[in-house]
């Protein structure tokens, strides 16, 4: 027998970056090359180099092994392959479908609801989904993070009806835990805060993001930390995505879920029910429903809103009213999402 002393240990190196940025690195690019992984050759037709020219694709392996090898219409895989569906004009979808160009500022800050600052903390996500607004705006300069959130900090600090900070983007766990850390020693000091949101995609398409240095920044925060993440459909959720979420809710984090509604993805009543059940077996909460963004490239994903109505009237008719999320729609110019 070995003595327990003797064993390795085989602590991270202390200078060593942390292991899911090297799964960040390992996304899957090429469109031809998820194609040959997934068996499924007769797609290449319908890829267009063009869509991919104008938004990457971009996906993490761990959320390809979710796909379904052999089956073209895998509610995954039409969240990530640039199609040529995206390349024809259709009307009413246009560059900046919500108006954020003109309601942001320099400093990255977002306030367009009472109470609530929202940060767009980075241009960056793990995963490129054919259906954000994101595919036109990556927004790389403009965030909070960039001056080490000074002038964003001064906002929030200066503005007393701000309780609620959200950071968003692109996708906020994609900074570095050290650099949002150096965000919230900054914000501790602003006494009228009372809540911290999160709004990720990380958990679920990179559980590997939710690594102890996570948690240990997450724990000790003197708010409730609510974090929002974005499931589309119940195939989204594995084993490994149950024990980040488990560990999230174990430092006592508050987990929702946002989903866009997408023709193809989960404009079902069963796929939507299916989602909030899921969701929910994994700790989390349904949110929101979108409506989607109408920017130029997504229309083919567009479900039509008497179509949204009667999916979401059915959820709830079947549904415990907590497992059913408000179906929004998102409105230049107004105060809060639009329930339609
Ligand atoms: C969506 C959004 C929020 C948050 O809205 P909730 O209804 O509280 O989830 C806050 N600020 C901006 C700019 C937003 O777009
Ligand atoms: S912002 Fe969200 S929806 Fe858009 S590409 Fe990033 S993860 Fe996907």
């Amino acid at each position: 027998m070995i003595p327990a002393a003797s064993l390795p240990l085989q602590p991270e190196p202390a200078h060593s970056a942390p292991r899911w940025q090297q799964a960040w690195r390992d996304a899957v690019r090429d469109p031809m090359a998820l194609l040959a992984q997934l068996r499924l050759p007769e797609l290449a037709a319908r890829l267009s180099p063009q869509a991919a020219a104008q938004f990457q694709m971009r996906v993490p392996q761990g959320f390809v092994a979710r796909m379904r090898v052999g089956d073209a219409a895998d509610p995954l895989l039409r969240q990530v392959l640039p199609l040529d569906d995206e390349m024809r004009p259709a009307h009413g979808f246009s560059l900046d479908a919500v108006g954020d160009a003109a309601a942001r500022s320099g400093a990255g800050v977002l306030q367009k609801y009472n109470g609530r600052a929202l940060l767009v903390a980075t241009g960056s996500c793990a995963i490129n989904c054919r259906y954000c607004f994101r595919r036109h705006f990556p927004y790389a300069e403009e965030t909070a993070a960039r001056d080490g959130w000074r002038e964003a900090v001064d906002l929030i600090a200066a503005d007393t009806s701000v309780e609620e900070v959200l950071l968003s983007g692109g996708d906020p766990l994609s900074l570095a835990t050290h650099k949002l850390a150096e965000l919230t020693a900054a914000l501790i000091r602003v006494p009228h805060l009372k809540r911290l949101r999160i709004h990720s995609r990380l958990p679920i398409v990179l559980p590997e993001r939710v690594d102890q240095a996570l948690l240990d920044w997450l724990a000790p925060l003197p708010w409730p930390v609510t974090l929002v993440v974005h499931a589309n459909h119940a195939n989204e959720f594995d084993a490994q995505v149950d024990r980040a979420l488990a560990r999230l809710r174990g430092v006592g984090v508050t987990l929702l879920n946002q989903a866009v509604l997408l023709r193809g993805v989960n404009d079902s009543v069963q796929a939507l029910t299916d989602l909030s059940e899921r969701g929910f077996a994994a700790g989390v909460l349904p949110y929101y429903l979108h409506q989607l963004d109408r920017v130029q490239g997504v229309a083919h994903f567009e479900v039509d809103d008497d179509t949204a109505r009667a999916l979401h009237r059915a959820l709830a008719a079947r549904l415990s009213g907590y497992l059913v999320p408000r179906l929004v729609r998102e409105i230049q110019g107004d105060t809060g999402k639009r329930p339609l």
